[in-house]
């Protein structure tokens, strides 16, 4: 098997429970290595410090295993995501449908797998991962009785890769599911849908919005699927906007409330969020709550600064159409906006718009989502309710 040896000092973040070597901190590869091959890691005083996957083509030049990994690859797969699974049953007992395997943070670097029911919706980004992919096609079949599994990659992660720019299908076909968050029911169609069909990180955050939906106009924002309205509305909310620019979404939003039987007036909006919420400022329309969930404004370190303002100027308006005493929901999935710049766009949109604001819950990804406390790159959603009044 091949060797890498760090670089002086460079086994500090592994030790601590990090399992990504950079190349730039490789001092060595010894042996022949291929990509997707498992590999020894050392420090440079030749004490191994862990386990992982080899992939030259990539910044992030090894994957660890975890601690326990005993050198069985094929065995390593199955253990963990059998665990993942157990995992989610303790959560969500009466769900059928969730991410069942988050990458890293279920000690399975590269492999993302969401449930949605019998079909299984993979994103694979590592070598080694996509080398093992019959191993994974097997559990999911003899564990899961899987009947539909394929992949809805993210082709711009596998370029960061070096992995070619496809998608497989390993089972059964590309087809629907009709699933349910524990209450309320969705219709993927996973061939229009965005990334694998539904946001599963959201779903513990659409159910504490129920809590301020009460007697409430609401207006949801980037709504793809309606989750969050349909939330809203099946909590009693008298009233709800749904917007996104994308029509296929704001399709599959009304499609969503009308199986889910809910009754309170509905309107549907296709449009740029910005757009609207403008106008609506313009027209000096209020609603109770307030929700925006955007997609990432920035995917890089360095676009960082430019999408810091798109937040305000989003967050701004939405506080603008927040009545006395109404609630923002809002949200950013953006891996490179740490906690406190998060905090600090909704200080300076709160200051712009001269309201009190208060941080009611400040939250993160839901229980299928878990973190690896070594890890910042696995916590990447951050959601906050704040109680907006007018002085
Ligand atoms: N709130 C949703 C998830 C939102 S994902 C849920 O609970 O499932 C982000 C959504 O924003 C996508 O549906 C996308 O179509 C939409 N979107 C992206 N850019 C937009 C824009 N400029 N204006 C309005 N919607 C936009």
């Amino acid at each position: 098997m091949g060797k890498i040896i760090l670089r002086k000092n460079e086994e500090h973040r592994i030790k601590a429970g990090h399992q990504w070597v950079f190349s730039n901190e490789i001092g060595q590869v010894q042996g022949e290595v291929a990509n997707g091959d498992l590999v020894k890691i050392y420090n440079s005083k030749n004490m191994m410090v862990g386990q992982g996957f080899y992939n030259k083509n990539s910044l992030i030049a090894v994957r660890l295993l975890a601690r326990d990994f005993d050198g069985e690859v094929e065995a390593y797969i199955k253990d963990k995501i059998l665990k993942a699974y157990s995992l989610r049953r303790q959560f969500y007992p009466n769900r059928d449908s969730f991410r069942l395997v988050f990458s890293e943070s279920d000690f399975l670097p590269g492999l993302i797998i969401d449930k949605y029911n019998n079909t299984f919706v993979l994103q694979i980004y590592s070598a080694a991962i996509e080398r093992y992919i019959e191993t994974i096609v097997s559990v999911l079949k003899e564990d899961f009785d899987a009947e539909n599994i394929f992949t809805m990659n993210e082709q711009s992660i596998r370029v960061l890769e070096g992995l070619p720019e496809i998608n497989e299908v390993y089972l059964g076909s590309i087809g629907e599911e009709t699933i349910d968050d524990g209450k309320l029911k969705y219709k993927i169609k996973f061939a229009t849908a965005q990334k694998t069909g539904f946001f599963f990180d959201q779903c513990d955050n659409r159910e504490f919005t129920e809590r301020i939906s009460e007697d409430s106009s609401v207006l949801d924002v980037f709504c793809y699927s309606g989750g969050f309205g349909m939330h809203a509305a099946s909590a009693g909310a008298y009233s709800v906007t749904f917007v996104d620019s994308s029509e296929d979404a704001i399709e599959q939003a009304k499609s969503n409330f009308k199986l889910n039987k809910l009754k309170c007036e509905s309107e549907f909006v296709s449009s740029d969020a910005f757009d609207y919420l403008e106008k609506s400022i313009a027209l000096s329309k209020t609603y109770d709550v307030v929700i925006i969930d955007p997609p990432a404004f920035s995917k890089t370190k360095k676009g960082l600064p430019v999408a810091i303002q798109g937040y305000i100027k989003l967050n701004k308006f939405a506080i603008q159409l927040v009545k006395n005493g109404g609630y923002l929901v809002t949200s950013s999935c953006s891996h490179h906006l740490k906690k406190k710049d998060f905090v600090n766009i909704m200080n300076v949109a709160s200051d712009k718009t001269n309201r009190n604001t208060q941080i009611v819950t400040y939250t993160g990804a839901a229980l299928d989502h878990p973190q690896i406390p070594a890890m910042d790159e696995t916590s990447y959603l951050k959601f906050a309710i704040l109680k907006i009044t007018h002085p």
